[in-house]
């Protein structure tokens, strides 16, 4: 099998493949084409191989589409890294991907060079225009087009550290293009589509955009990174069908602007749990939100929502997409009825062969009902998906279970409060009490007896957070996950 632009840009060379919404440039399939042929060319001249790991580290730019195009052209694995990681988790990265070049551009090159040691740094000179990579002047070398199978690495994508360090998944050739079948099944994605990418490419929801697009022959719209004005704007410019985002891009997206376009035909949601006042504020505005339910692993979507589901079934993450199966398991590892609890397994062809080089974590995740997710949820009677927690986020107080999400749920429904993240601190009286980092909103003033009042209504009293600690931001990861190490320092710090 060749590399999918390069199908189809045979197939509809003249259909517009990608938007730059910074420069206005647009390129058609052919063009784009055109494009990766001379970047390959310069990978090629500068000895990248078939089976070498690249590391690519810059935002959402169109260099980073034709350098993944480029990349599988050549048969080579394409190993995006976050461009907002400090310098030492750069630099165990970059290490633990075994990579033979890095690729950069003028805003991460010094810290490209800082993390690279003796793999050879290439830096892009204009992310937006030039095709050209500088890297000892070089003239192209000669490309030769790879012929994959659907084993071979097409990615090495990090996920996203909340639990712990990051780790390197190996996503196949076989596991994208599961995932996008079974992601266009769901939503009916044609070449008609248009879809606007304001996602970070390190992550595989950004990443699967113009790689599906492509495979599709649909329109990706690109921006520079989100903006939630700019994202309303250019979704009516460009009369976008689609977009993908997690759901604090999309609650601001409805504070910047509530009359998002009427050509909007899906807001694939995902990567953290999206509130019930979100899903309420999409219904109430019209607009068609997909709750998704994903990880690295999976190659993204696990589970998707259409938007009556999701307005019908608060909380849901609809149903597995076609392929995959979820099996919800108990502590001694037999699968559960409907309606209980207990750990998401998923099994399927976008699921992952394996972490790269990670004996023990391969071991430790994988079992008889496919990957071990961590995550805990339960399924109603029509087998629809609802995901609580994280088993490490699992508070135990006075033996009492408490789901934080629920928590933390009700907390966010103050009008005062902003965000939140309810979380276990270590106590001598109840092994675990309840705590929450709480962000008023904008200039509000909470008072802690109409918060408790509030509570007190909506949470069983081992429930309701024993410490309160007023922030003005949550602690994230580079990802933008709530860092919940972090979480319970500064719940520690603060009752010290
Ligand atoms: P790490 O695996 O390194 O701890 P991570 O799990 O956050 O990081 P990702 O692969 O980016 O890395 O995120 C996948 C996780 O995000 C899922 O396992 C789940 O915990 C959470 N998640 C994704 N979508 C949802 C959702 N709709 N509701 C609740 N949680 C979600
Ligand atoms: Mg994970």
């Amino acid at each position: 099998m060749r590399d999918f632009l390069a199908t189809r840009a045979r197939a509809s060379p003249d259909a517009t493949a990608l938007v730059d919404d910074h420069s206005g440039r647009e390129r058609t399939y052919a063009e784009l084409d055109a494009a990766v042929e001379t970047t390959a060319g310069r990978l090629a001249a500068t000895g990248v191989t078939r089976g070498d790991h690249v590391g690519v580290l810059m935002e959402t730019r169109p260099a980073f589409v034709r350098l993944a195009f480029a990349l599988q052209r050549l048969g080579a694995t394409l190993v995006p890294l976050n461009a907002r990681l400090a310098p030492t988790e750069l630099h165990a990265q970059r290490e633990r991907a075994d990579l033979v070049l890095l690729v950069c551009d003028a805003e991460t090159e010094s810290d490209a060079r800082a993390a690279a040691d003796e793999v050879p740094v290439a830096s892009v000179d204009d992310p937006h225009e030039a095709d050209v990579l500088a890297f000892g002047d070089r003239e192209p070398g000669e490309v030769t087009p790879a012929e994959w199978t659907r084993e071979d690495a097409l990615a090495l994508l990090f996920t996203s550290g909340t639990t712990g360090d990051p780790k390197p998944v190996t996503l196949t050739l076989g596991n994208v293009l599961a995932a996008a079948g079974a992601s266009a099944f769901k939503l009916g994605v044609d070449p008609d589509d248009r879809w606007l990418l304001c996602l970070s490419m390190y992550h595989m929801g950004g990443l699967s955009i113009p790689l599906r697009c492509a495979l599709y022959g649909t329109t990706c719209i690109l921006q520079r990174g989100f903006d939630a004005d700019e994202a309303v704007r250019a979704l009516d410019e460009y009369d976008c069908t689609g977009v993908s985002v997690v759901p604090t891009m999309l609650d601001r997206m409805l504070r910047a602007d509530e009359r998002i376009p009427g050509s909007l035909r899906f807001a694939l949601c995902g990567g953290a749990p999206t509130p019930a006042e979100l899903v309420a504020a999409c219904e109430d505005a019209g607009v068609p939100i997909h709750p998704s339910y994903g990880m690295t692993e999976a190659t993204s979507q696990i589970s998707t929502a259409r938007p009556t589901e999701a307005f019908a079934n608060r909380g849901t993450v609809g149903r597995p997409l076609f392929g995959t199966t979820v099996t919800i398991v108990d502590d001694a590892d037999e699968p559960v009825d409907a309606g209980e609890t207990g750990e998401l397994c998923v099994a399927g062809p976008t699921v992952t062969p394996g972490y790269y080089d990670a004996p023990e974590s391969n071991a430790e995740s994988f079992g008889p009902h496919g990957l071990y997710t961590g995550d805990v949820g339960y399924r109603d009677d029509a087998g629809r998906l609802y995901v609580l927690n994280r088993q490490s986020d699992r508070i135990i107080t006075g033996g009492e279970n408490v789901d934080p999400g629920r928590v933390a749920e009700a907390i966010r429904a103050h009008s005062a409060v902003r965000d939140v993240a309810v979380v276990g601190v270590a106590d001598s009286e109840w092994g675990e009490r309840v705590a929450a980092l709480v962000v008023p909103t904008d200039g509000a003033e909470i008072d802690r007896d109409a918060l408790e009042a509030h509570w007190d209504e909506r949470l069983a009293d081992f429930e309701q957070p024993r410490t309160v600690v007023f922030v003005n931001e949550l602690p994230r990861t580079a990802s933008g996950t709530v860092d919940r190490a972090a979480a319970r320092e500064r719940v520690v710090e603060a009752a010290g």
